[in-house]
Order: C-alpha cells, then sequence, then structure tokens
C-alpha cells in the first residue's frame, strides 16, 4: 500500500473496442480495509472496469493500474489473481456438475495458487466464512438456490485469500431478504480483512455496506464521494432516468 493507504490505484485507465470507448479516462483510488461502491447505468463500463483491472480476459487499451505498489496492468490474468486481487463475475460462473466443496477448493487452486491439501483446507474456512450449510457442500452446484450459488461465487473467491476482492452485481436475481443477507455477509468478509469493490445496481444495498461510491456514466466518472450524497447529485440522478 502506499503511503495514503491506497491498496489500489487506476490512473486514467481507457478501454476501447473500436470506435467505442468502453472506459473512459478514469482514475479512482481504493483504500485498504473499505467497502469501494462502483453504480451506473447498463452499459456504463462497470463490469469492462472489472475486465480491465484482472486481466480477464483484457487488460487497458491504455493507463496504468497499481496494486500493493505494483503496476499490474500488463500482467497475465493469473498472476493479477494470485497477488491478491480476484473477481467474480456476472454471470454464473461455477462449474454445474462438481459438488459445492469442489467448486471452492478450485478458486483456491486458482485464486490463491494453493496446492491441493492447502486448497480444501481454505476451501473449508471460505465456506464457513459465508455460512454455507454443510450439508449441502457435496451436492453438485447446480441444484443449489441462487442464494446458495451467491454464496459459493464469494467463497470460491475468498478461499484464495485475496487482499481485494471485486464483486459484479451479486445482488441480481435474489430476494429483498436476500439482499439484505447479502449485506451482511459482504460486511464480514471486509471485517476478516478483504478490501472489497461492489458494482450493483441496488442502491439500498450500496448506501447500506460502502463508504464511498464512484458512478460511471458512458464509461467516465459522473460522481463519487460519501454515497448518500453522491445517490443525490442531480447529474447521478438525470443518467439514470435518462435511461
Ligand atoms: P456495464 O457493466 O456497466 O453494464 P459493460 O462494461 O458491460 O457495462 O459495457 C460497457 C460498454 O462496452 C457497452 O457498450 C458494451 O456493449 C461494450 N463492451 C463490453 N465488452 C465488450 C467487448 N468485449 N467488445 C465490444 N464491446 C464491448
Ligand atoms: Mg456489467
Amino acid at each position: 500500500p502506499d503511503q495514503n493507504g491506497a491498496l489500489l490505484q487506476a490512473r486514467n485507465v481507457t478501454r476501447r473496442f473500436g470506435e467505442l470507448v468502453a472506459v473512459n479516462d478514469v482514475s479512482f483510488d481504493v483504500l485498504k480495509g473499505e467497502i469501494f461502491g462502483i453504480a451506473g447505468p447498463n452499459g456504463s463500463g462497470k463490469s469492462t472496469l472489472f475486465n480491465i483491472l484482472t486481466g480477464i480476459p483484457f487488460g487497458p487499451s491504455a493507463g496504468r493500474i497499481i496494486f500493493m505498489g505494483e503496476e499490474i496492468q500488463r500482467l497475465p490474468a493469473y498472476r493479477i489473481s494470485q497477488a491478491g486481487l480476484v473477481r467474480t463475475f456476472q454471470k454464473d460462473a461455477e462449474f454445474p456438475t462438481m459438488t459445492a466443496r469442489e467448486n471452492v477448493v478450485c478458486g483456491a487452486v486458482y485464486c490463491g495458487g494453493l496446492r491441493r491439501d492447502a486448497a480444501q483446507a481454505a476451501a473449508d474456512d471460505a465456506l464457513d466464512a459465508v455460512g454455507f450449510d454443510k450439508r449441502r457442500q457435496s451436492l453438485p452446484a447446480m441444484d443449489l438456490s441462487v442464494y446458495e450459488r451467491k454464496q459459493l461465487m464469494i467463497a470460491s473467491a475468498v478461499a484464495g485469500s485475496p487482499a481485494m476482492l471485486l464483486l459484479d452485481e451479486p445482488a441480481a436475481g435474489l430476494t429483498k431478504p436476500e439482499i439484505k443477507e447479502l449485506g451482511d455477509l459482504v460486511l464480514s468478509i471486509r471485517d476478516r480483512g478483504v478490501t472489497i469493490v461492489l458494482i450493483e445496481h441496488v442502491l439500498t444495498l450500496l448506501l447500506k455496506v460502502s463508504e464511498r461510491l464512484m458512478v460511471l456514466n458512458q464509461g467516465a466518472v459522473l460522481a463519487h464521494g460519501d454515497p448518500h450524497e453522491v445517490v443525490r447529485d442531480q447529474r447521478v440522478v438525470e443518467a439514470y432516468l435518462g435511461k
């Protein structure tokens, strides 16, 4: 971390797809131990930003990304995740026919670079950390409920002991009570020492858990700062209503 306590620094990060500038000159810091929220209308570049940060499947067209004091924008994806920067995907990414526990072991092997025996222990810790029902750990992932698959997704990422976890719209598809439970889960993962960046459509969740909020619109930063002030910002209100 640098002297300001920033675990991650994005500097003038840009991603182009032909004519389209999906992420346009975005700069921000994520401080150690915080939950940093990211919101924005559909297509505003949120997921592309996670792709760029983790190199999955591509890095930035331009700009620098500094994680724990080191430039990572040219590293291959596996080196970024093993350096402690791990992401989840908006779409379900579990292996459907593998058991819940086997999925999390895979997460520990890939994200954490752990060997098989260490990965088993890490998986048990991670399943415990997300409160996954013990009796359901041996079920194929495809037989789990929507919320259990969210727990699984987070456990798989946490099993590698990341310093920073990037969550891409984890509340999608959840009921209101489940979203509340997810909020508590995110807070508890942070309290275990994992810095979190949370992309979310559900503003109530962002307001509940995030210390700071950045809003993207058409690839650029529209507003950032205190979440309650940001959501009242006239430009933010218009960006959402305009969609
Ligand atoms: P969000 O996650 O905020 O909804 P995305 O980051 O998925 O938005 O997309 C931002 C823009 O970039 C969209 O216009 C999308 O169509 C475009 N985009 C994303 N990925 C690609 C890609 N691989 N090739 C071309 N265009 C892309
Ligand atoms: Mg997205």
